[in-house]
């Protein structure tokens, strides 16, 4: 597995595999990695030959400086886990290679209002900013994320049709810790009382499918339950429990088309999110979470 740290070196190493007749995989990743990251490169090796997966904790997408301070990290540990996933190539950029001029910046429109957009003010334009810069470096075919961050899958999605980045986007499903807990690289920070508390949140997104599979299909009804279930267990501070429109993330009323369920909640200094994904037809809601 190479180990490169700028632009130049990772362009030469991806050209000559594209020249042995490679497609190229890539999954971008702010490190600690677990297994919902491992699980990105599984997805990614099934459409490509040669796998790309960069390594980089993007400053400007976060809106909370202790959080960014305070992210884990463990490269060598990283390192290893990649390079028995089959990862061909890591690319550890740092601020200096990535942000010459920090002067040029993108965003995406009407999607990112809702959700974590609106919690997080400047989160998903240094996503976007960071990706595109990614994806111009690597120049991948394929790039795989994860349903977990779906607003960002989604945005991403249409960031890449808009920019005719000629990138397929390929969306993998949440890995989840055996208690449910969906895994995050902040699950770190979790003691134990808010670890058990934290499970409150993929038990509401369960409660959610068994009144979707008993028919009910108002919005209000469904995140009043799941608000009950999450206040239950003493969060610090409940973001959101909403529920959009999967097409462009606009709040919906009622779920009769594809929908995504979502919560983003607090415990201690920790934000954790999950969702739910509902797809719904004469047959009933099928649910991927
Ligand atoms: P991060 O390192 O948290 O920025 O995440 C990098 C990629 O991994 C993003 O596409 C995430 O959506 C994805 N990811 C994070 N956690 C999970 C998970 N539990 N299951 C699947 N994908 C995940």
């Amino acid at each position: 597995m190479q180990i490169l740290y700028t632009t130049n070196d990772v362009r030469t190493h991806v050209a000559k595999a594209k020249k042995a007749g490679k497609l190229i995989g890539f999954v971008p990743t702010m490190g600690y990695l677990h297994r919902g990251h491992i699980s990105l490169v599984e997805e990614s090796k099934r459409h490509t030959g040669y796998q790309v997966m960069s390594i980089f904790v993007n400053r400007i997408q976060f809106n909370d400086a202790n959080d960014f301070n305070n992210y884990p990290k463990d490269l060598e540990r990283d390192f290893d886990l990649a390079r028995d996933a089959g990862v061909d190539l890591v690319f550890v950029p740092d601020e200096k290679e990535m942000y010459r001029n920090n002067l040029t910046f993108v965003d995406v429109d009407v999607l990112t209002k809702n959700l974590c957009g609106a919690h997080r003010p400047g989160h998903f334009r240094g996503v976007f900013t960071v990706v595109s810069k990614l994806f111009n470096i690597v120049q991948p075919d394929a790039a795989v994320f994860g349903q977990k961050d779906i607003q960002q899958a989604v945005s991403i999605e249409k960031m890449t049709a808009d920019l005719d980045f000629p990138v397929r986007i390929i969306l993998a499903p949440t890995v989840r810790e055996e208690d449910g807990l969906a895994m995050s690289s902040r699950n770190k920070h979790l003691n134990p009382d808010e670890r058990i508390r934290a499970l409150a949140i993929s038990r509401a997104l369960r409660k959610a499918e068994e009144m979707l599979s008993s028919d009910e299909r108002s919005a209000a009804a469904i995140t009043a339950e799941m608000t009950r279930i999450i206040e239950e267990s003493s969060p610090t501070k409940i973001d959101y429990i909403s529920i959009v429109r999967y097409g462009d993330l606009d709040f919906i009323d009622t779920i009769s088309e594809k929908s995504v369920i979502a919560a983003a909640v607090f415990y201690g200094a920790t934000r954790l999110i999950d969702n739910m994904i509902v797809e719904t037809d004469a047959g009933g809601a099928r649910c991927v979470y």
